[in-house]
Formats: structure tokens, C-alpha cells, sequence
């Protein structure tokens, strides 16, 4: 995602800085608007319309890494006890196409959602109990996994790579 950065807004931040340099008063924490406003700022830069189911499923998502769809509107009901589960469908389908969060269906599985999105990570899933954790790609640039042999002429803008096999609890216990 390309951040625009005005030099209005650079300005007030050498003032914030500056501030804190001077040891003026400690930053007082408004940690839950803090983050309400960043996950406004999210979907306003992507052309979102601003929506409360919106802002708690994302809040959700980012709470819950590979969560399916129950566990969100388990955690959206949280703050928005009364919403719908087509509200938050809908909100993650919006948020899925705009990029903001993103959507992985391992074989088998029903659809899981996270908010670590555009590094290219892969994912380990247990074939036994599904847990699902993150891994990086291998290092390199461009990815060794995004140049495959032959390329067929595609431009290639993902990767999907799920190592599949047994986590470590499922795993018999050795003799
Ligand atoms: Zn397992
Ligand atoms: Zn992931
Ligand atoms: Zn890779």
C-alpha cells in the first residue's frame, strides 16, 4: 500500500517530536481510540466506507490470527453484541478484497482469516489438529518461491506455500 506523506503532515509530527525532546508532559495513552483511528485511517486509504461492524471485525482479525469466520463474530460480538452475522461476512469480504486483511483455505479447512498481509509469509498447518502458524518465505529477492522454473509468462504477485504435516503436540510420542 503506497502511504502518501504531505508535508503538512510531517511537520506536525516534528512537533510531536520535539515535544517528547523537550520532556513536556508524559503522553497520556488513549490506547482504544488510538487504535479506532487507525483502523478508520485503514479503511478510509482503501476507499472503505467507515462502518462499525467494520472496525471491530478488523479488530477482530488482528486479535485472532487464522481465525474462522465463528471465532470473529464471537470477538466482534464482544464489542458489538447485537451485530449480525451477515454484517460481519459482508465486512470481511470488503476488507478481504481491499487487501486489508486476508483470507487462506487450506485444504479441508474452512476459510481462516488474518491481518498479516503483503509479506508473502507461508503457512505450516497440522494435518491433525489444524493448528495453523505463520513461517517467512525463504530470503532472497524476488523470493525464491515466486520464480518458479518457467513462469509461462504470468506476472506473479503471490505464492501460496502450505507445508503440510504433524505440529509438535500431535506428533507420536517417541519410544
Ligand atoms: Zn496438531
Ligand atoms: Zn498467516
Ligand atoms: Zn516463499
Amino acid at each position: 500500500m503506497i502511504r502518501a506523506s504531505t508535508g503538512g503532515c510531517q511537520a506536525s509530527r516534528l512537533v510531536l517530536n520535539h515535544s517528547v525532546l523537550l520532556g513536556s508532559d508524559p503522553p497520556v495513552s488513549h490506547e482504544h481510540d488510538e487504535h479506532r483511528a487507525g483502523a478508520e485511517q485503514v479503511l478510509r486509504s482503501a476507499d472503505l466506507r467507515v462502518t462499525g461492524p467494520r472496525i471491530a471485525t478488523l479488530a477482530a482479525v488482528r486479535g485472532n490470527a487464522h481465525a474462522d469466520t465463528e471465532t470473529v463474530i464471537r470477538a466482534v460480538r464482544e464489542t458489538l453484541p447485537s451485530v449480525s452475522h451477515q454484517a460481519v461476512y459482508d465486512s470481511l469480504s470488503a476488507l478481504t478484497q481491499a487487501g486489508i486483511i486476508r483470507r487462506i483455505q487450506p485444504s479441508g479447512s474452512v476459510a481462516l482469516y488474518e491481518s498479516r498481509v503483503g509479506d508473502n509469509h507461508h503457512h505450516l498447518v497440522c494435518r491433525s489438529c489444524g493448528r495453523v502458524v505463520d513461517v517467512a518465505c525463504e530470503h532472497g529477492a524476488p523470493p525464491p518461491c515466486m520464480t518458479p522454473t518457467d513462469g509461462h509468462g504470468f506476472t506473479i504477485d503471490e505464492a501460496e506455500v502450505v507445508y503440510w504435516g504433524l505440529c509438535a503436540d500431535c506428533q507420536p510420542a517417541a519410544a
